[in-house]
């Protein structure tokens, strides 16, 4: 060997330590996984860049849902924010909590009751084996402090407790003829919603303006101040619900328009959350999920979202309803893909306890599914059916790839007739997720194998006191 030849050797030696010393993953700081949840308000399934919206940019869900599993029957547990948000935290439909009413559809602020105490949370379930637990956001299950995250196992709390557009200033009214007005002429001082840290108002009305920035930033604290425990943040946005607000630095920014602009925010705060995670070195042992708690507000018009090729949207039972958006990425940990089986917002109740360690109560009906086997090895999960509630009924079933619909009706704000089907309506999702040709006739015994899990069901149903009835 030359000189030469050694000092090259020798040089690219140098440059490969070099390399491999840039290219070294950050050191690992814990080994159990760390859970947060972000979920947004009346965001449709068709609202996303990755979702297929046209103008809507989303870089960085889109960055999520590329390397980590994009879901296209993903569902939320309600078609409305009350027992949407109940279901998810509980991994039970919310007629076994009393959390869905026959008399309101959701909480308001006169509302007296909440979610019981005797509800499982999944902050309670994690904090069985010592997990940091935080609620930032809309919250939506009870307002008086019995009722507040700090007492259904978080350790802390920041947000506003309940719908942005409810707290209405009075002369304001009526509800309705407000919205009608330019979006300039809609303040966040017409909405007297209070903001809260654990169980104190820190600030009424909530400046809605940068709230939805200030929401992302607490998280990434939250994350930052609690990186060498297990943790888990319930990132609960207000928006895109109405009335829609920006910071300065988002307003005119889409081509979509403000709700464009308010997404675009929203999407920020989710690169922040995952730019942390990296730079802490958390991201190979976190799972984070997006989604939402149920579909667009199409009263709103362009105020409101789209649920793309999907039918109808928030408040009723048609996909547009209650499909949305789910999203999970775990770099290393989660197999890349998209995923086309069946899953739920309720499913993460019994998915982070599997992960977690933690086994489930067995004192009471779960109606959460172990979705780990697809999220790490794309295989099948138990899931196999979706149950379509408005309130306390039962509309429609999914089993497999046909949905039944019992009774049908409009969405929240245009209710329409409520038509009950002598014969149920049948579509096959997959073929036809738009909902568009009944196949009833062509397939009687389909509709009698989904009658009979409906059936199946109600035989073990026990209905929970109603908590959404009385009010101030
Ligand atoms: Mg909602």
């Amino acid at each position: 060997m030359t000189i030469k030849t050694s000092f090259n050797c020798i040089l690219i030696s140098l440059l490969l330590i070099s390399c491999s010393e840039k290219q070294k993953e950050p050191e690992k700081k814990q080994n159990t996984t760390n859970f947060i949840i972000i979920f947004a308000d009346d965001l449709g399934y068709g609202d996303l860049g990755v979702y297929g919206h046209p103008t809507i940019k989303t870089p960085n869900l889109d960055r999520m849902a590329n390397e980590g599993q994009k879901w296209t029957n993903f569902y939320a547990g309600a078609s409305v924010c009350t027992p949407s948000r109940a279901a998810l935290l509980t991994g039970r439909l919310p007629v076994r909590s009393g959390m869905a009413s026959g008399k309101h559809r959701v909480l308001f602020p006169d509302s007296k009751n909440g979610l019981p105490a005797r509800e499982i949370t999944l902050a309670e379930q994690l904090k069985k084996v010592g997990y940091r637990t935080a609620a930032i956001g809309k919250w939506h299950l009870g307002h008086k402090e019995q009722y507040l995250p700090t007492n259904h196992g978080f350790d802390y709390y920041f947000g506003i407790p309940y719908s942005n557009d409810m707290d209405m200033v009075s002369g304001l009214i009526p509800y309705w003829d407000y919205w009608q007005q330019p979006n300039d002429s809609i303040k966040t001082e017409h909405f007297n919603v209070p903001l809260f840290r654990n169980t104190k108002i820190i600030e009424r009305p909530a400046n809605q303006n940068t709230i939805t920035t200030r929401y992302s930033d607490e998280a990434v604290s939250y994350i930052k101040q609690n990186k060498d425990k297990p943790f888990f943040v319930y990132l609960a946005h207000n928006l895109p619900h109405i009335p829609l607000f920006v910071s300065d630095e988002f307003k005119g920014t889409s081509e979509r328009g403000l709700y464009g602009d308010v997404l675009e925010e929203i999407d920020n705060g989710v690169g922040k959350i995952l730019k942390t995670l990296e730079d802490e070195g958390l991201a190979e042992n976190t799972i984070v999920v997006f989604t939402s708690d149920n579909g667009p507000w199409l009263p709103f018009k362009l105020n409101g979202g789209s649920a793309g090729l999907l039918r109808a949207g928030k408040g009723s039972t048609w996909e547009g309803g209650m499909r949305e958006p789910g999203i999970f990425w775990s770099p290393g940990q989660i197999k890349p893909g998209v995923v086309s089986d069946l899953g739920s917002t309720m499913d993460l109740f019994a998915t982070f306890s599997k992960i977690a360690g933690i086994s489930l109560p067995e004192d009471r009906i779960l109606d959460s599914h172990d979705l780990s086997p697809t999220l790490f090895d794309k295989a099948a999960n138990t899931r196999k059916s979706i149950l379509y509630y408005r309130g306390t009924e039962i509309y429609a079933a999914r089993v497999g790839d046909f949905k039944a619909h019992y009774i049908t009706q409009g969405v929240y704000g245009q209710f329409g007739e409520k038509i009950e089907h002598e014969t149920p309506i049948l579509y096959n999702l997959n073929q036809d997720p738009s909902e568009q040709f009944d196949i009833a006739e062509e397939h009687p015994e389909i509709l009698q194998q989904i009658q009979d899990a409906v059936a199946k069901h109600n035989s073990k149903l026990v209905r929970g006191e109603d908590q959404l009835a009385d009010r101030e």
